[in-house]
C-alpha cells in the first residue's frame, strides 16, 4: 500500500484529497444538519460519498486517470452547488478546487474544468454583493488557474522527459532493461490473473564483437539500430522489444505461443538473414525462446530463455531454440531441426 502511494503520484493526491475531504467536509455536514439546513447537509453527504467512491475505485482498479478526472469535475461542481445554496462560502471553496484539479486531471482538462466552474459561479449573480466583487473573484480565480496551469504543464513535460530518460535506450529508441523488468512482472501478474499466454524471445547478434573490431563502433551501432527497425517492422504493435544489454534484445509476445510463435520467429529470422547487413556482408542472430509457464517467476522465465540462447550459440548460431518447460532439461525443437538444415 505504502509502495503504491510512493510510486503513483496521482493515487497519492486522490487519497490525500479523500482524507482531507472526510476531515474537512464531515464537520460541515454535521453542523448543517444540526442547524436544520438539510439541503446543504445532503449536498455535503453526496460530495463525501462521491469522493470516497472514486478514491476506492482508484485503489481497486488502478485507473487513477478516470478517478482523478471524476474527482476534479465533482469537487469543482460541488463548490458551485455550495455557492448556489449557501452563497459566498462557495467562492472560498472553489479556490482550493481550482488548484487541486491540476493534480487530479491533465493540465488541459483541468483548465477547461476550472473555466467552466468560474463561469458557472459567475452566472449565479446573487452570490456576489456587487459587480466589482464578482469581477474581483473572476480575476483572482483566473490568475490562480493560469499559474497552476503553467506549473502543472511544466511539471508534466519534465515528468515525461524523466520517464523517457529512465526507460528508453538512447541508441535504439526501444525500452531499456528497467522498463523490461516492469513489463515482464506485469505479464506474469496478468498470466496469473487471466491465464493470458506470454512468450519471450532473447535475441543476440552473432559475432558482433568482430563487426566492432573490424569496422568500428559506429558501424556496430548502425547494425543495432537497423536490427531494431527490422524487428519493429515485422512484429505486432502489441509485441514489446527491449534492449536487454549490449547486442542482446528481449521480444515479449503477448498472446503468442505454439505454432503461431514459431511462425512469427521463423519469419523474423528470415527477415534478419535477408536484410540485416554490415560492410562485410550479412549479420545473423541467435534466438532463445521461452513460453511463460503457470506460476513461473520472471527470473525463471528469463533463465530458461537464456539457457535456450546459450544452446543456440553452442550449436552453431543463427538458429532458434525453444526452451523446455523446466530448467535443467535439454532445450528442443522443431525449429532447431529446421535451422540446422539452413
Ligand atoms: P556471440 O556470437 O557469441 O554472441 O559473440 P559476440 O561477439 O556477439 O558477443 P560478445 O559478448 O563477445 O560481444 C558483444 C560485443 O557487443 C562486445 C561489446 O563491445 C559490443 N557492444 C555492446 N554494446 C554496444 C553498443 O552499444 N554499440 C556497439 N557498437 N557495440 C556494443
Ligand atoms: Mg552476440
Ligand atoms: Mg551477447
Amino acid at each position: 500500500m505504502l509502495y503504491r502511494l510512493k510510486t503513483d503520484f496521482r493515487l497519492s493526491i486522490i487519497t490525500l484529497l479523500g482524507a482531507s475531504a472526510i476531515l474537512g467536509i464531515t464537520p460541515f455536514a454535521v453542523f448543517r444538519f444540526l442547524q436544520g439546513n438539510f439541503v446543504a447537509a445532503v449536498v455535503d453527504v453526496v460530495i463525501l460519498a462521491g469522493i470516497v467512491g472514486s478514491v476506492t475505485c482508484a485503489w481497486v482498479t488502478g485507473r487513477t486517470k478516470y478517478s482523478g478526472l471524476f474527482l476534479a469535475v465533482m469537487t469543482s461542481s460541488s463548490a458551485v452547488v455550495v455557492g448556489a445554496i449557501t452563497g459566498e462560502p462557495g467562492l472560498f471553496w472553489l479556490f482550493p478546487c481550482l488548484v487541486t484539479s491540476f493534480f487530479l486531471a491533465s493540465p488541459r482538462l483541468a483548465i477547461i474544468i476550472n473555466l467552466g466552474a468560474i463561469f458557472a459561479m459567475m452566472a449565479q449573480t446573487d452570490i456576489f454583493r456587487s459587480l466589482v466583487q464578482m469581477w474581483s473573484f473572476a480575476a483572482g480565480a483566473v490568475v490562480v488557474s493560469a499559474c497552476a496551469y503553467v506549473f502543472a504543464y511544466r511539471n508534466e513535460t519534465q515528468r515525461e522527459r524523466l520517464e523517457h530518460l529512465a526507460t528508453i535506450d538512447p541508441l535504439t529508441g526501444v525500452r531499456n532493461r528497467r522498463s523490461m523488468d516492469q513489463e515482464l512482472a506485469w505479464a506474469v501478474a496478468s498470466a496469473d490473473r487471466s491465464g493470458e499466454t506470454y512468450s519471450i524471445a532473447l535475441l543476440d547478434i552473432d559475432h558482433f564483437k568482430q563487426i566492432n573490431d573490424k569496422y568500428g563502433h559506429g558501424v556496430g551501432d548502425d547494425v543495432l539500430v537497423e536490427m531494431v527497425a527490422l524487428i519493429q517492422q515485422h512484429t505486432r504493435r502489441t509485441d514489446r522489444l527491449f534492449r536487454f544489454g549490449g547486442e542482446e534484445f528481449v521480444l515479449l509476445l503477448p498472446g503468442t505461443s505454439g505454432a503461431g510463435l514459431e511462425t512469427v520467429l521463423n519469419n523474423l529470422q528470415q527477415v534478419l538473414r535477408k536484410h540485416l547487413t554490415h560492410p562485410g556482408g550479412l549479420v545473423t542472430a541467435s534466438f532463445g525462446v521461452a513460453q511463460l509457464l503457470a506460476q513461473e517467476s520472471v527470473d525463471d522465465w528469463l533463465s530458461r530463455a537464456d539457457a535456450a540462447l546459450y544452446r543456440a550459440k553452442e550449436s552453431g548460431r543463427d538458429r532458434i531454440i525453444y526452451a523446455q518447460p523446466h530448467l535443467g532439461h535439454t532445450e528442443t525443437t522443431a525449429s532447431q531441426a529446421e535451422c540446422s538444415l539452413t
